[in-house]
């Protein structure tokens, strides 16, 4: 029987999105083999470089929240949030969320491309 694939969610801040776009550029292949799904422009840019992605709500509209709510339940097993360090985010209280369910749940959650190739390998 084939082995369904494993979840993982793309997330990025405006100021990390490039950062990303280059990131799934660089691992198409990798990346392929997981089911995907992201927050609505992140979703929207990694449709755009080739690959398919489930896109969730923008992340100021609870596409973060929507995104902790699959890691609490199981339905995703790894986490890429390229977040931004510098920028004040209206929904601060969503991201600080999605980090502590993954915590609570023991999923990983890579917010640096160097962890998000340790996490896609790892996975
Ligand atoms: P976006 O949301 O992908 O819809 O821009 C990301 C975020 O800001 O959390």
């Amino acid at each position: 029987m084939k082995k369904k694939p494993k979840t993982l969610a793309l997330i990025a801040h405006d100021g990390k999105k490039a950062l990303l776009v280059s990131f799934v550029r660089d691992h198409l292949k990798q990346l392929g083999k997981f089911e995907l799904i992201g927050t609505g422009n992140t979703g929207r840019l990694v449709s755009d470089a080739g690959l398919k992605i489930k896109r969730r709500l923008s992340g100021p509209l609870g596409g973060d929240a929507q995104i902790a709510a699959e890691v609490a339940t199981g339905r995703c097993q790894g986490v890429i949030f390229l977040r931004d360090p510098l920028g004040m985010h209206p929904h601060d209280p969503d991201i600080s969320m999605l980090m502590r369910i993954c915590d609570v749940h023991n999923v990983p959650l890579a917010t640096n491309p160097a962890t998000a190739s340790l996490l896609i390998n790892g996975l």
